[in-house]
């Protein structure tokens, strides 16, 4: 249980929103404050603004973090990662299908060892902080202990995180299935243990519709409306031979998307990964229904997936909300500083419409809050919000600090941070008011 007694105090340049900057010009949307004061008490940010107007609050007793030459933004939000495929990232040589076969369930497969759980999910949220990912939406395996040792060690960190157990029970290996019965059960006793204790939240998790009967769906659906608040996540419209699997073994529906819209798995809270072959009468869906989709560019390009129609998905006309993950395995890097910046190159592969450094970060961090109806807890540095931050680094490196140097304005800073920013341009990473991972520190 952290300490959250503690009023601390971070100093530096600070970046957040007050706009959508896909609705208004960026200098609308940003708000910079280039010698912050950020004071946090209880887990919280009370007061945030100029230093030179706050820091009369401090008091004699305030410990008061002073990062020059930074730029700390609200923590990041990774919308679709699998914390068990952290050991199978980098896998030469398949599309998703045969991809899954050969690399993932074999790993998976390890955690019905609890210890390899518990290992792997310290690992994991170690990575994210040293990410500068303060909340994720997480995929476990089938076995119900993955979700257990993953949850224990978010308490442990603080973490708010969304997690749930991966529902199978066919069309794959005998050793990772479950039945509609069991994943039904298992999740309600998962869910009862823990979802809103603390920070941590639940996400019913059918891994997709090739994987799971329809009884399996529909189960989904049930534990998706008995309890409020719940999250549910599953991939779709990835690949075409997926597409095609879909149509054969649900001929009767109308698209991919209508397989889990007819069990009730649509809906606010539901996070669709990928959706990358959609019609437009699939986006009109998530729209009326208020889904969210996770675009995961990394993923995307190194399995050959194709290139997530982002302008197309936030069409004014009916804009479907759009977070950011990494999806390792598949994914190649557990930064979203990486993912801003391939998700700005698949934008360009998809269409003509270039996505701004704030629009990137938008969807990094407030606008997956928004999506992921968090919004008024987390992704933005304002005062009531959880104390989630990252402290970026613009002069990480050698050629950072070269670029850096010839920056004029925000924007382009920001743009060079998501171009050749990784984990190495995060100096710290702050969870629920007080630091979590400090770069050159090793972890306590
Ligand atoms: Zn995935």
């Amino acid at each position: 249980m952290p300490d959250l007694h503690d009023r601390r105090a971070i100093r530096g340049s600070y970046v957040t929103f007050r706009a959508n900057p896909f609705d208004v010009p960026t200098q609308d949307a940003l708000v910079l404050e280039e010698d912050g004061l950020i004071i946090m008490e209880y887990g919280h940010i009370t007061h945030c603004g100029a230093y030179s107007a706050l820091h009369g609050l401090l008091g004699d007793n305030t410990p008061v973090t002073h990062y020059k030459d930074s730029l700390i933004s609200a923590g990041f939000i990774d919308a679709h990662v699998h914390y068990p495929q952290i050991s199978a990232i980098a896998s030469w040589g398949e599309q998703l299908l045969p991809w899954l076969e050969q690399y993932i369930f074999p790993t998976e497969a390890e955690f019905a060892n609890i210890n390899v759980a518990r290992q792997t999910a310290r690992l994991f949220l170690a990575e994210l902080l040293r990410n500068g990912t303060t909340t994720a939406a997480v995929y476990c395996t089938v076995h119900p202990q993955s979700v257990d040792a993953f949850f224990e060690e978010s308490a442990r960190l603080g973490t708010r995180m969304i997690a749930g157990k991966v529902l199978m029970d066919r069309n794959c290996p005998p050793y990772l299935q479950d039945t509609a019965q069991s994943g039904y059960d298992q999740s309600a006793a998962l869910i009862k243990r823990w979802h809103g204790r603390e920070r941590q939240l639940y996400a019913v998790t059918p891994r997709f519709a090739i994987t799971s009967t329809p009884e399996q769906l529909e189960l989904a659906g049930d534990l998706l409306h008995d309890t409020p608040g719940l999250f549910m996540q599953t991939h779709l419209a990835e690949n075409l031979d997926e597409m095609a699997a879909v149509r054969s073994l649900f001929p009767n529906h109308t698209s991919y998307l209508d397989v889990y819209a007819k069990a009730g798995l649509d809906g606010p809270r539901a996070i669709f990964g990928h959706a990358i072959h959609m019609s437009e009468h699939d986006f009109a869906h998530c729209h009326h229904s208020g889904c969210t989709l996770a675009h995961c560019p990394t993923s995307n390009l190194f399995l050959g997936s194709g290139a997530f129609r982002l302008f197309d998905a936030l069409n004014p006309d009916r804009p479907v909300h759009v977070a950011l993950g990494t999806d390792i395995g598949a994914g190649t890097s557990l930064s979203l500083l990486a993912t801003m910046g391939e998700a700005y190159k698949v934008s360009l592969m998809a269409g003509d419409t270039r996505l701004s450094a704030a629009q990137a970060l938008w969807l990094a961090t407030a606008g997956a809050a928004r999506a992921l109806h968090l919004h008024d807890r987390i992704g933005h540095i304002a005062p009531g919000m959880e104390a989630d931050l990252c402290v970026m680094d613009p002069n990480a490196t050698p050629l950072m600090a070269q670029r850096n140097a010839r920056c004029t304005s925000l924007s382009e800073r920001l743009f060079t941070l998501m171009v050749l920013g990784d984990d190495r341009a995060i100096r710290a990473t702050w969870v629920n008011g007080k630091m979590a991972y400090e770069k050159n520190v090793d972890p306590a």
